[in-house]
């Protein structure tokens, strides 16, 4: 089959990748690739959020967050463990969530991560008592994203710039099927109204000696060798891509926080994080869906061609997308 996929985020790049894979033809149309893409402004760490607010996912729906994490871990896996992992920007790590209450992880998380424990411990940062360790996939963002830019072209996609302005140059995309991978801007399209951006913002720390990294509410650490990267907020229904002072005080602030209490405990080394610092500061917008990520065959909007959308992963694109691309390569088989 021909298939002409729209959006060249992770999204798009691992749906096409999936889809070259078993045995489709490819071309990518999108109006912004890396590093001008909504991934590119991302953290980022393999991790499931199903939604950071009460959403309003449709029966079923953990079922489906499930396999795609297990695929999507699993593909990383091979990745690192064929010895790609530093080309492909792909690392493990440690990494604790902590929380004030009692907080069980979802079934599927510790059939796929089988070295999670979940405890308690009174020396973690001042509030928190209860933490889930595990060791998770870092993503080096730019050299992620060039890395799948360039298997999807080897693989043999055509990559083209273009914009789709309206569905009736939907309807003069070629190829036998189209996947819309066009993330928040899904709403320009198809008026989707469950679509919310949610916006975030990284201050890139210079490097410290801390191999672990930390989440807790809207809040995280994720240490690498290039920068020490402080998170991220989630402020709903903001979709500008500019950073702001008052964000980056709440994030320091609070990051500040989070510094050990003893040698061993969890926590960030005393006394390493200094303002003078931060060497780059960087918004981003999530493409938050309140009924989770749109995944389905919409038989209606081209006349006798299926598009198959496949957008509104909010803050787990990085965690979701190959699980996804695997979703519609196998559809694609089968339509
Ligand atoms: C601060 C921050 C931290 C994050 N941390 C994590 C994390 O730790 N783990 C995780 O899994 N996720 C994380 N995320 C979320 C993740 O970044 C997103 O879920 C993911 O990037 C969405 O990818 P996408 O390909 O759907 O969208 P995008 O990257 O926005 O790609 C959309 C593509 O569609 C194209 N497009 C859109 N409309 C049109 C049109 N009309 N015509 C042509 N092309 C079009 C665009 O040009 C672009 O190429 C984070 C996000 C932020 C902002």
């Amino acid at each position: 089959m021909q298939v002409t996929i729209v959006g060249a985020g992770v999204v798009g790049l691992c749906c096409a990748i999936e889809l070259l894979e078993a045995g489709h033809k490819v071309t990518v149309v999108a109006d912004r690739q890396s590093p001008r893409t909504d991934s590119d402004r991302a953290g980022a760490i393999w991790l499931p959020l199903l939604s950071n607010e009460d959403g309003e996912e449709p029966a079923g729906y953990l079922d489906r967050v499930a396999s795609w994490s297990r695929t999507s871990w699993s593909r990383l896996t091979r990745l690192v463990d064929s010895g790609l992992g530093p080309a492909a920007g792909v690392r493990m790590l440690r990494n604790h969530e902590l929380f004030r209450t009692p907080a069980e992880p979802p079934p599927y998380l510790p059939e796929i991560l089988s070295d999670i424990q979940v405890t308690d411990d009174d020396r973690l940062p001042a509030g928190f008592e209860y933490r889930w360790t595990f060791a998770t996939y870092a993503f080096d963002v730019p050299r992620y994203l060039a890395w799948l830019g360039t298997s999807a072209r080897a693989l043999g996609a055509e990559v083209l710039n273009g914009r789709v302005g309206s569905l009736d140059q939907l309807a003069e995309v070629p190829g036998d099927t189209v996947v819309n991978c066009t993330g928040r801007r899904a709403a320009e399209l198809f008026g989707d109204p469950f679509l919310r951006p949610v916006k975030g913002q990284l201050l890139f720390h210079d490097p410290i000696p801390m191999t672990d990294a930390f989440g807790a509410d809207e809040y995280g650490v994720l240490p690498g060798p290039d920068a020490c990267v402080l998170g991220s907020l989630f402020t709903f229904d903001f979709d500008d891509e500019e950073p702001s002072q008052a964000d980056g005080e709440r994030i320091w602030n609070e990051i500040l926080r989070w510094e050990r209490v003893a040698d061993d405990a969890v926590g960030i080394p005393p006394g390493l994080l200094r303002r003078s610092r931060i060497r780059k500061v960087q918004a981003g917008v999530r493409p938050y869906r309140v009924r989770g990520v749109r995944f389905e065959v919409d038989s209606d909007t081209l006349a006798g061609r299926p598009l198959i959308h496949d957008y509104g992963h909010g803050g787990s694109g990085f965690t979701f997308s190959w699980g996804c691309g695997r979703d519609v390569a196998e559809l694609v088989t089968t339509l």
